[in-house]
Formats: C-alpha cells, sequence, structure tokens
C-alpha cells in the first residue's frame, strides 16, 4: 500500500470533508431529533464513544465476506457461506418447539431452508413467499437437507450488486445494530480532524522503517477495506493499516508506563540505608551470618538492586521474578531485615493461608533467633491471638507481620510500615496491594505523596514481551539461577493404566525415608466433585498403602486443619500427601521427592510447573510422574511433553504464551492488560520494541505530543494504570 497523504482532501469519500465544522454539525442535528438522538448518544457513549475521534477510533473487530454469491447446490455444510434464492414457502411450526421455517429455491430449483427460533411478525412478513432473499450464514446438514439457523437476511432484488469489498463488524451493545454504527463511523470519518500526532523526527526514525500508512489513511482503510486489499490481511490483522494502528495504542501504552514510572520519583519513601557488612549489629549482617548456606550468585544480584533501591528516597516499586524454588524467599527476608535496620517494619502479604503460614514459620525460624519478632495474621486466628498480633503490629513491637489478604483488613494498623511484599502478586488485584501500601501512611513522617518501597514476587515467569508491555513501569529483578546441590527433576509421563506400578514405587519412596506428594484430579466445572475426588482418591491410596501414613489437603478444609496437615507433612509425620491444587505455590518441603499427578492432562503447563516445583527441592534425586488417561489430545500430548523436556520455567511460560495467550497469565487486572484493544502479545510482540524505543525518545523531547497522544488513544482508560 502507498504511503499516502491523501488526508482529509480524499475525494473517494462519499461526502465532502467538513473537518472543522464538527462540533456544530453534531449539535445541529442532535437538536433535529431530540429524543431517538439523545437515547442513542447514550448507547454510543456506554461503548465509549463521544466524540467524533473516538467514532473513528472505533474499528472492526471482524470483517465479513459478502462479496461472494455461492449457489445453494454449491453449499458446503460447516461452511459461513452467502447465498440467495426466491421464496416458496414461509410456515410457523409448533414442533418440536416453536419455530419460522422459510425455504428458498434458486433457478436451479436446489433449495436451503432457514430456521428461526426466535422472530418477530415483522421477519414473517420481510420473508413472505416470491420474496428475493440473501442470506448469509452456517451451512448445516439437516434432517430435511441443507439449512440456515438464523442466518442475516435481506430482501433484495434481481440486480442489487454485491458489495465489492469485506464488510466491517463492529464492537457493540445490545440495542445498537451495526448498521447504525457503520453510519455514525462513516458520518464522523467526514467531519473529523485526525491529525498525525507522531512529531516528524520520531515518525521519521521509528514509524516510516515499518512501512505502513498514515493515521487517517489507514484507519479509512480498516473501516472501509479496498476492493482489491488483501482479504486475509484485514482479517488476521498483519494489513499494514492495522500494524500502523497496533504501533499507535503499544506505543501509547509504553508511554503510559513509562510515565508512571517517571512519576513515582516525584514521590517520598523511606531512605533505608544498607548497613557495613562488617556491621555486627545490623540484623542483615546476622542474618546472612546465620544462614545455612551461602547465596547464590543471582541472589547476591537481586539482593544488590534492591538494598540500592531501599537506600532511595523514592519509591521502589520492584518485580522479583524467579522460578520455583530459585530462593526467593530469603532475598525478601533481606529486603526486610534492612528495612528493620532502618527503624521500619515490613509486611509480607501472601496469596493462600499455606503459604503465608509456610513464609512465617521460615521467617521466624531466621529472625526470631536474632531477637526479630515476627507476627503472624490470618483470619483463621483465635480471637485472642489476632488481638495480640494486631496490637504487637499497631505499636511497632512486630517488625515483621506475615499474613494473607487479612492484613489488609481495616483493624490492622501498622506503626512505622516502610516496606510492603507481596509474594505470587499476580494473584491479588490492584485493589488489594494498593490497600496494603494504604496502611504505610504513619511512617511517612509528614511526607507528602509518601509511599511505601514494595517488592513484589512472582514465580510464574514471565516471557519478556510480556514483561514489557504488562511491567513496563516496574523494576525487575530476575533470579536466574537455582541453589546448587539440586538434582534436576526427572519428568515420566505414564497412561494411567500403570496405576498399580506407580502406587508401587510411592511405598518404595516412603520406606526409603522420602516423601510424595499425590496430586489429585482438576475438575474445573465443578469445585464438589473435585473435593469427592480429593477424598475417593484419598481413601483408595490409603487402602492401597496401609503401612504408610497419609494426610489430605483440600481446599475446603478449614484453615487450622490445613495447617496442621501441612504441618505434619513439613515434620515427616505424613508421608504421603494427597492434595488437590492447594499445594500449587510456596509449599517448601525439601524431603519430598516424588510426584504423582492424576489426569495431568486436565491442567495447563504453568500450573504443572508450579506443581512440579514441589518436589526437587532437596539433594535426593526426584522424580514427577505425569499421569493421564487416555485418549489424549494433540494438544494435551504437546504440553506433557514440554514437561518432559524442559524444566526451566522461563522456556515452559514462552510455550505456555504460544498455546493459550496471555490473558491467562497474569490476573486480569493487570495494569498494562486493559490499555490494549487491538495489539495482541502474542501476534504482534514484534512491535513492542519499536514502541518502546519511540516512547523512550517522545519523553526526551517531546512531552507535548506525549499528552496528546496518550488523550487520544487511552482517554479514561489510562486510570487503570495507578495502582
Ligand atoms: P521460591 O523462589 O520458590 O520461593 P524458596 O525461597 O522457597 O524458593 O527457596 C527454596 C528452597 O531453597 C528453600 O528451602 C530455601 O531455604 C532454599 N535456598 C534458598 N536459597 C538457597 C541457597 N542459596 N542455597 C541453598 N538453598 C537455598
Ligand atoms: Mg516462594
Amino acid at each position: 500500500m502507498p504511503l499516502s497523504d491523501r488526508r482529509l482532501a480524499d475525494t473517494t469519500d462519499p461526502q465532502p470533508a467538513e473537518a472543522s465544522a464538527a462540533p456544530s454539525r453534531k449539535k445541529a442535528k442532535a437538536d433535529e431529533k431530540p429524543k431517538p438522538a439523545v437515547k442513542t448518544a447514550d448507547k454510543l457513549a456506554k461503548l465509549g464513544l463521544k466524540s467524533d475521534i473516538d467514532l473513528v477510533l472505533h474499528l472492526p473487530m471482524r470483517y465479513e465476506d459478502e462479496t461472494q454469491l455461492t449457489p445453494i447446490g454449491e453449499l458446503i455444510p460447516g461452511d459461513v457461506a452467502q447465498t440467495e434464492g426466491v421464496v416458496f414457502d414461509n410456515e410457523i411450526a409448533y414442533r418440536p418447539r416453536r419455530q419460522l421455517l422459510v425455504k428458498i429455491h434458486d433457478d436451479s430449483g436446489d433449495e436451503l431452508t432457514l430456521r428461526f427460533l426466535n422472530f418477530y411478525g415483522s421477519q414473517v412478513k420481510q420473508m413472505a413467499i416470491g420474496t428475493r432473499l440473501r442470506v448469509r450464514g452456517d451451512v448445516r446438514g439437516g434432517f430435511f437437507g441443507l439449512e440456515m439457523v438464523h442466518p442475516t437476511v435481506r430482501p433484495v432484488d434481481d440486480d442489487t450488486p454485491l458489495p465489492q469489498a469485506l464488510t466491517p463488524v463492529y464492537p457493540s451493545t445490545a440495542g445498537i445494530s451495526q448498521a447504525y454504527l457503520r453510519k455514525a463511523i462513516d458520518n464522523a470519518l467526514t467531519r473529523v480532524y485526525l491529525p498525525e500526532l507522531l512529531p516528524e523526527p520520531i515518525a521519521r526514525e521509528h514509524l516510516n522503517p515499518l512501512n505502513v500508512p498514515g493515521l487517517l489513511d489507514a484507519v479509512k482503510t480498516l473501516h472501509h477495506p479496498h476492493a482489491d486489499s488483501d482479504e486475509h490481511a484485514m482479517i488476521d490483522g498483519t494489513h499494514p493499516a492495522w500494524t500502523r494502528i497496533k504501533f499507535e495504542e503499544l506505543l501509547a501504552q509504553q508511554l503510559s508506563l513509562k510515565r508512571a514510572h517517571e512519576e513515582r520519583r516525584t514521590r517520598a519513601a523511606p531512605a533505608m540505608p544498607r548497613s557495613l557488612p562488617d556491621d555486627d549489629a545490623s540484623l542483615v549482617t546476622r542474618l546472612l551470618k546465620a544462614l545455612p548456606f551461602a547465596l547464590t550468585g543471582a541472589q547476591q544480584r537481586v539482593v544488590a538492586e534492591i538494598a540500592g533501591e531501599l537506600t532511595l528516597a523514592h519509591p521502589m516499586q520492584r518485580l522479583l521474578q524467579g522460578d520455583v524454588g530459585s530462593g526467593k524467599t530469603i532475598v525478601a527476608a533481606l529486603a526486610a531485615a534492612q528495612a528493620i535496620d532502618a527503624g521500619y517494619q515490613a509486611a509480607l502479604m501472601a496469596p493462600t493461608e499455606i503459604l503465608a503460614e509456610q513464609h512465617a514459620r521460615k521467617l521466624r525460624g531466621w529472625l526470631e533467633p536474632l531477637g526479630v519478632t515476627v507476627a503472624w495474621l490470618a483470619s483463621s486466628l483465635k480471637a485472642k491471638e489476632k488481638r495480640s498480633a494486631l496490637e504487637a503490629a499497631a505499636l511497632g513491637t512486630a517488625k515483621l507481620v506475615i499474613g494473607t489478604h487479612a492484613i489488609i483488613q481495616d483493624a490492622v494498623e501498622f506503626a512505622r510500615l516502610g516496606l510492603v511484599i507481596v509474594d505470587e502478586q499476580h494473584r491479588f488485584g490492584v485493589a488489594q496491594r494498593l490497600a496494603l501500601r494504604a496502611k504505610a501512611q504513619n511512617a511517612s513522617d509528614g511526607a507528602r505523596d509518601f509511599q511505601p518501597h514494595q517488592l513484589m514476587m512472582s514465580a510464574t515467569p514471565i516471557p519478556r514481551t510480556l514483561a514489557m508491555t504488562y511491567y513496563a513501569d516496574l523494576d525487575v529483578s530476575t533470579i536466574d539461577e537455582l541453589p546448587p546441590g539440586r538434582t534436576p527433576i526427572l519428568t515420566k509421563i505414564v497412561s494411567d493404566g500403570r496405576r498399580d506400578e506407580i502406587i508401587g514405587r510411592v511405598r518404595e519412596a516412603a520406606l526409603t525415608g522420602r516423601q510424595v506428594y499425590w496430586v489429585c484430579p482438576l475438575i474445573e466445572e465443578s469445585e464438589t466433585l473435585q473435593l469427592q475426588t480429593a477424598v475417593d482418591t484419598y481413601e483408595t491410596l490409603v487402602a492401597a498403602l496401609p503401612d504408610l501414613r497419609a494426610g489430605l489437603v483440600h481446599g475446603r478444609l478449614a484453615p487450622a486443619e490445613k495447617a496442621a496437615v501441612m504441618d505434619a507433612f513439613a515434620r515427616n509425620e505424613v508421608q504421603l500427601l494427597v492434595a488437590t491444587t492447594v499445594i500449587e505455590v510456596g509449599v517448601d518441603v525439601p524431603n519430598a521427592s516424588l510426584m504423582v499427578i492424576e489426569h495431568a492432562e486436565r491442567f495447563g503447563l504453568a500450573q504443572l510447573h508450579q506443581l512440579r516445583g514441589r518436589v526437587g527441592r532437596g539433594s535426593a534425586a526426584s522424580v514427577c510422574v505425569l499421569m493421564y488417561a487416555n485418549p489424549l489430545s494433540q494438544t494435551a500430548r504437546a504440553r506433557l511433553q514440554t514437561m518432559r523436556e524442559t524444566t526451566d520455567g522461563f522456556e515452559i511460560a514462552r510455550r505456555d504464551l504460544e498455546i493459550r495467550g496471555p490473558g491467562e497469565f497474569l490476573g486480569a487486572r493487570q495494569s498494562g492488560e486493559a490499555m490494549l484493544r487491538f495489539a495482541s502479545l502474542e501476534n504482534d510482540g514484534w512491535l513492542i520494541d519499536p514502541a518502546r524505543a519511540a516512547a523512550d525518545a517522545m519523553l526526551k523531547s517531546f512531552p507535548d505530543a506525549v499528552t496528546n497522544h496518550l488523550a487520544r488513544w487511552l482517554g479514561a482508560r489510562e486510570q487503570f494504570l495507578k495502582a
């Protein structure tokens, strides 16, 4: 496509361009027909369409090809097709249910039935016998021959021309027809003033190499595909006109995230000086000395990154990512120690009670011998325990408070909270993270725009493209090395026909002093069924392995019961732990070296990786058995093979992204996600780098253009980002 500069003077437009008259003309129209116009305007506003620019940027979500007619005799069941014929029968049938059956035939005498289960009287009339209809829909091979259920129908003449180009289909809402939207958009297109906002040097360096059309040109192409434009490219979004739009959008996203990042530098946070390595009074030093292991190189690096940033008087907002078992907890503990050394409190929030409890146990083990009081807060606490935990947090005697979301309840106050740590952060919503952050006001010492430092941890490694778009406003530290002495996990894929053999392996492992996880099948449709299955599995295994001490843990257990079972497992009093996916995150029992996952084909890759990460934490050779039931679909087989081939979380995440798309990776309300309407990370990841480079250059030299670009592309959406 040529880089055209036709802009508003485009003479191919059906109506003359009237750029400057836009607002007054719109008003005049509304005045003529007040009632329906107001109503529809409300509906349009619901779609976020308030101005002409909104309308012209309301781009098709897909296209329909109405340029071809298929003779009825050539329709193929399963295809979507358009055909024409004359109505020769029109009746309302009552069996098996009330429905309208319209039959058409064409000149060759081939017949097609149109079936409507919901219909209006007006439709019956519209399709009266003798009317010529153009219909489009799914072709089905019905009991009485070919049929279409609820096709789109249009009465036509013999010589009604076919559209020359693809027909756009817009995202809409009930009450706004495609025809109305099309018209509103077309009108807006004739009036709109849509100047290029990219400053010339930015366009030259970052946009022109992409070889895409001008903005208005691109928008027009997308609303009115040229008859000769590449239909596939239009439909799958690879057409240069789409590329142009996606670039604009990704640029807006990058600008917004980066600006949020810069804006943080204007806020205040407690400066927490680093202690000198030989300062024996410092908790950091004492903790390091007391550890039974040396930090890995990767851990030392991220500890230094975090420690350096904590010394600054601006809020840190850092994502610590590291594969399961990479040792994030000690990194968090060292950050907390630095905060405590500086006279502040730290809080650690985890998404499940099992995980929070485990953090509490581990961190208490490290810190309490050094004289630090750690408080534990969860909803399951007895009133008395809870009161004393609340008191310790409020008085500041507890230097570290660990808990579930119980930690963000109103009753919880901190004397001097300076560092907030969130584990498995993608499991929390923005609001919850903000709530925790808000608890730090007492530590502000009167500073305005105060915010505590935040460390967010995630064991779900995020592929680079995702991290760049979703977390461009965060700094990222990555632990890319596992602690030494771990033997790689051997993964086996086994049909559940060999269950007895596997049970034998479980017994052997237990007899040699090892512990075993048995993960119950996931039943997404029904929690009750899932629970029942877990109980059944437990009973079957107990019967098959009477000489083993077994425990059962699932989501419906009371927190205290759950904790009791997990404790028993941690102390090796339970040898075989039958569990649902509640053990998925964070559970750390190094002596467990065999995991059996039943119906592994039902789990997603990321989930399997998380589960498998529960073994291979000690020195014993670990095995993960992925048991599957036949028949196994192609994709399920591919997933299981991926698990066998690699234990690298990043590689698994990358393949998972290919299979599932990014939506499921991150909590639904992750920052960057809400901003993308057109670009998708699976298909358009290659555009992120150029968009990012353009964003950097624009922020540096063209602040006004940044503001304008954001207003055009994000408008109200940008507020999603402020977390
Ligand atoms: P994750 O990153 O999955 O949260 P953890 O922090 O739970 O991992 O660490 C996994 C296990 O490895 C824990 O038992 C932890 O004490 C241990 N560990 C952490 N760092 C090291 C290290 N440098 N050397 C040996 N073991 C370590
Ligand atoms: Mg962890």
